[in-house]
């Protein structure tokens, strides 16, 4: 899409740091790293969110994050990481093409988990919430 930072960065028209590409992703390093070697890897074709990919498509993205994760567990050596989307407004995704960001992380790195993301519990018990999927 042509004013997609993301689908610049595909194509090469903005440069990048590459960590991991193939024929249908690139990962590279954050311009505003989270910790060290903080990656997004991106679907090398134009997409907002998981919704807008087939089922190949989500396959070759996953397969694609774990290649990333494997060049950074092999370089970086980390003891975990957090991978994650932010998905959609609400989510606090600011770049409109599909991301996956790959943050390294070390023991005592002072760092939190997914549970620290967002902290307003619902009032409703989950007995009531599970009726809804019925
Ligand atoms: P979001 O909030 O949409 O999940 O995250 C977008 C991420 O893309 C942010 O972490 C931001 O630092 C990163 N980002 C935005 N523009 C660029 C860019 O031009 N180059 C690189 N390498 N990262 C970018
Ligand atoms: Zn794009």
């Amino acid at each position: 899409m042509a004013d997609c930072i993301f689908c610049k960065i595909v194509a090469k028209e903005i440069p990048n740091h590459t960590v991991f590409e193939d024929k249908s992703v690139l990962a590279f390093l954050d311009i505003h790293p989270l910790a060290k070697g903080h990656t997004v890897i991106v679907p090398k074709w134009h997409a907002e969110t998981l919704f807008d990919l087939s089922v190949q498509q989500l396959t070759d993205f996953f397969a694609g994050v774990r290649n990333a994760m494997q060049r950074a567990r092999s370089v970086l050596r980390p003891d975990g990481f957090n991978v994650g989307l932010n998905h959609g407004n609400a989510g606090g995704q600011a770049v409109p093409h599909l991301h996956m960001h790959i943050i390294p992380r070390w023991v005592g790195d002072g760092g939190g988990s997914m549970h620290s993301i967002v902290c307003s519990s619902s009032d409703e018990p989950v007995a009531a919430v599970a009726q809804l999927f019925h």
